[in-house]
């Protein structure tokens, strides 16, 4: 039997009706037996999700937000199927059972919960509208719930996978079913052992690919992306990039770290493991090369450059004149892990320590009110987090002309800069 091949489309590879129309078209000649195909939410849909998710737990009206998003998803039926085909009542039900979950009681308290309950709705559909215009195509694929696959613990919303339970999920149910047809399945959901939905994170529908291809021991994964394969800058934020025709695990797994967004940063660890390929291809220019990632005796030392948004920067400051000892971190640390917030850089000096965290919902004044007592504590927000490896001094400088620099450090292969517009 012939090893399994793993296909992913993200949100803009099925963000409405010639999208995925072009999916079909991508799959058309390459589809065979031994196929697994995973989806996203289709286009902007989770962070609607997300939209709606806050305005309840507000207490504020979402039904425009609802209607919305709704509309969007019938929209792109309307132009892909028939009128009296089974995939708007399906639609319909999807938001019927949306609202049921939405009526539930939301708080801080359960929030992490109840967002894994309504956020892969997205998925859902998504995964049950390509699935059904494939069919309507003559190409005959299964649909597949991945909460029935990917098994997790109950950490909502950041869940660790069971490898060795989900191992056996995919060897007994879902390579069955390969042998027979191509599978369809979404990205970014699982289950915890009770059976509740949690999710990987966002963006994590890299990794479910990455978790699938592992457990069937595929011979490659393909992410499929608006843009050309991997590249050594972001294209919306620098004009002149150079895409990488191949790149050595390492070399990724590193440039996922610091924040390209190319990957989801936990896809490279499982296939690296697993020696599986990863490519990476444009959905517009699908016969082009891409970009392979796989083991290279020699990894290439190009420049590249890594922007993450959104950053914060906080500053913990001893009080009545001591020095920053173990204990000041470790405090420090200690919080940060129970908040589940990740230092995307550190410096200390002899009274204080500085960190950079991402943005995210309630946690930076969480993590003030815990460590108040101990520190004097200064934070800027909205900033940048540049990450230039193998940096050529000169291109260096011109990334940094326009912008006032809070925090720089270096170390031989890369060079890390906090940055705000002047
Ligand atoms: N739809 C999810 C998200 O936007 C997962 C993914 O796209 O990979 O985060
Ligand atoms: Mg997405």
């Amino acid at each position: 039997m012939t090893k399994t091949q793993i296909y992913k489309f993200g949100g803009a590879s099925v963000k409405d009706a010639a999208a995925v129309k072009n999916l079909a078209k991508i799959l058309r000649n390459r589809l065979r037996n031994n196929f697994v195909i995973v989806v996203s939410a289709m286009g902007k849909t989770t962070n609607h999700l997300e939209t709606i998710l806050s305005l309840k737990l507000k207490d504020q009206d979402y039904s425009v937000n609802s209607t919305i998003l709704k509309a969007f998803h019938l929209d792109i039926c309307k132009e892909l199927f028939p009128a009296e085909h089974v995939i708007f009542p399906k639609i319909e039900n999807y938001f019927i059972l949306l609202h049921h979950e939405l009526n539930n009681p939301i708080s801080k308290d359960n929030y992490d919960e109840y967002y894994d309950r309504i956020i892969g709705f997205g998925e859902l559909l998504s995964s049950r509208i390509v699935m059904e215009y494939l069919c309507f195509q003559d190409l005959l694929v299964l649909w597949q719930d991945a909460r029935e696959l990917i098994c997790t613990d109950s950490d909502f919303r950041f869940a660790k996978v069971d490898w060795e339970k989900t191992r056996r999920n995919c060897q007994t149910q879902l390579k069955p079913k390969l042998e027979q047809f191509p599978v369809l399945t979404q990205g970014f959901i699982g289950s915890d052992p009770k059976g509740r939905p949690t999710t990987l994170g966002r963006e994590g529908s890299d990794f479910t690919a990455a978790i699938l291809a592992a457990s069937l021991d595929a011979a490659s994964v393909t992410i499929w992306k608006d843009v050309p394969g991997v590249l050594n800058a972001d294209p919306k934020i620098f004009s002149d990039t150079v895409l990488f025709s191949e790149l050595d695990y390492q070399q990724a797994a590193e440039m996922t770290f610091y924040g390209a967004s190319v990957i989801h940063p936990k896809t490279i660890k499982p296939l690296a493991n697993a020696g599986i390929p990863l490519f990476v291809k444009s959905f517009i220019n699908p016969e082009e090369a891409g970009t392979k990632i796989h083991n290279l005796s020699k990894a290439g030392a190009a420049q590249t450059i890594v922007v993450k948004k959104d950053q914060i920067l906080v500053s913990f400051k001893v009080t009545d004149f001591a020095f920053i000892e173990e204990k000041h971190i470790h405090l420090i640390y200690e919080q940060l892990q129970r908040l589940k917030l990740r230092v995307n850089m550190l410096q200390t000096s002899a009274i204080t320590i500085s960190i950079v965290i991402d943005s995210q919902l309630f946690k930076l004044e969480q993590l003030l009110a815990e460590l108040k007592n101990d520190f004097e504590i200064r934070y800027n927000e909205g900033l940048e987090l540049l990450t230039v490896l193998h940096a050529d001094p000169a291109a260096l400088a011109k990334l940094i002309s326009d912008y006032e620099v809070l925090l720089e450090q270096s170390t031989r292969n890369t060079t890390q800069i906090v940055r705000r517009l002047k």
